[in-house]
């Protein structure tokens, strides 16, 4: 079954109103294996309206749309139905009734307008909204069914909840569909996508790509009889061919598995931040319980804080600058030892958008003390994606995750 989905209102186009509609329908139907071929956002405007929706299900078997189902005169998506449908609109009298009632409850005068609201294209199915005041409409057209639902968020969702997503599952026959979403650290996406291509051909199977900095999701869909028992024999072999850049699955983030893996130990972490300026601390304390973790952290940013806070070696920074394998090295150890952690993380780099001591924007010196012995992560020099300030932050979020 095609579904494509049709956001309306001018909103939408002038940037005022992210779609959020769009985003939540796509999600909500993929997790209940209805496919989503297509999506299209209209203005308020009649004809556009209905034209969009004649050229969907010229494609598709089902169109749901969202917005325009309020009493205001640039609320036309049920006239568009109307139209779509070649029928006209006959007021509903229960829902007339349902609009009085509503009104009286709440003290006010029922405005003539309003009244749309119980206006409904002949041979239309009304689709009860217990959240808000106008209605979800089912209509047939020769080429397949418009599910209408009201633009407000928490409206819409509760309609397709209770109503609209079992009657698609119904209709669709459900194909079994299994899903699983894997988290790769420092691996480049197109890396990833290499490495996962005999995967990718592998019949019924599909891998999206969403990557963050330094980050990518893997999101692995296997479609088909026996969906679920071909998933975990995907996903192995998904893991396999990427080694250890898979952290976690689903929403486990970085800081949660960092936790966990220091938990397990019982061991605590420290750290020394330069470019980042704490956000590894912050990210390290993002989740409750995290001072069972993290012991501290400095944000040593002037070269001078290195020496006097961290007692990096005066002749160190004076000959080498602060960007240097050795300072990150000296960093950590010296940051676990002034907070007694297991471990101490220290960063020092050029975040841009100049250069620094003859290092180029994208320098990197990552530096972890353990308990036994000390390990400089030679950070790999970042590609660097336009100098300015987004590249600082691309730079500085990249680091974190390092
Ligand atoms: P109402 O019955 O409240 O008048 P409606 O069906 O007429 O609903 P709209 O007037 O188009 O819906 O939108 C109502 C509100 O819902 C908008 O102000 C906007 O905040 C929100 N909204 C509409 N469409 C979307 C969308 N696609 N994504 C997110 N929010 C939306
Ligand atoms: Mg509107």
């Amino acid at each position: 079954m095609r579904v494509e989905l049709l956001t309306v209102g001018d909103e939408l186009l002038l940037g005022d109103t992210i779609n959020g509609n769009a985003a939540w329908l796509g999600r909500r139907l993929a997790d209940h294996g209805v496919d989503v071929t297509r999506g299209v956002v209209v203005g308020d405007e009649l004809d556009l309206i209905v034209e969009a929706v004649t050229a969907a299900l010229g494609r598709a078997d089902a169109v749901i749309t969202t917005g325009g189902l309020g009493p205001t005169y640039d609320d036309l998506t049920r006239d568009a139905l109307a139209k779509a449908a070649g029928v006209g609109l006959v007021r509903d009298p229960a829902l007339e009734r349902r609009l009085r009632e509503r009104v009286a409850r709440a003290g006010r005068e029922l405005q003539p307008m309003a009244l749309r609201m119980a206006d409904v294209p002949e041979g239309a199915r009304v689709i009860a909204n217990p959240a808000g005041s106008a209605p979800g409409l089912r209509v047939e057209l020769p080429g397949g069914i418009v599910y209408a639902l009201p633009g407000v968020p928490f409206e819409m969702h509760t309609i397709m909840d209770e109503t609209v997503l079992p009657e698609l599952a119904e209709i669709a026959g459900l194909p079994a569909v299994a899903r699983r979403t894997l988290r790769t650290a420092r691996m480049w996406e197109s890396v990833v996508a290499t490495r996962l291509a005999e995967v990718e051909a592998l019949d019924g199977v599909r891998l999206a790509y969403l990557p963050d900095p330094a980050e990518v999701k893997v999101r692995i869909t296997v479609a088909g009889p026996g969906a679920a028992g071909r998933l975990a024999a995907v996903e192995a072999r998904v893991r396999d061919l990427l080694g250890d850049a898979v952290y976690g699955a689903e929403d486990e983030s970085l800081d949660r598995v960092v936790h966990r893996l220091l938990a397990e130990r019982a061991a605590t972490v420290a750290t020394a931040e330069s470019l980042t300026g704490g956000l590894i601390g912050a990210e390290l304390t993002a989740m409750p319980g995290s001072s069972a973790t993290f012991a501290g952290g400095m944000v040593t940013y002037a070269t001078e804080a290195k020496h006097r806070l961290l007692g990096v070696p005066a002749d160190l920074l004076a000959e080498e600058g602060a960007v240097h394998p050795d300072v990150a090295a000296a960093m950590a150890a010296g940051v676990r030892d002034a907070l007694n952690a297991t471990y101490g993380l220290a960063v020092t780099g050029v975040a841009g958008p100049d250069p620094q001591d003859g290092r180029p924007v994208g320098t990197i010196y990552i530096g972890v003390a353990g308990p036994e012995r000390s390990l400089t992560v030679v950070g790999p020099k970042l590609p660097v994606p336009g100098a300015g300030p987004e590249s600082r932050a691309v730079i500085r979020r990249m680091t974190v995750v390092h």
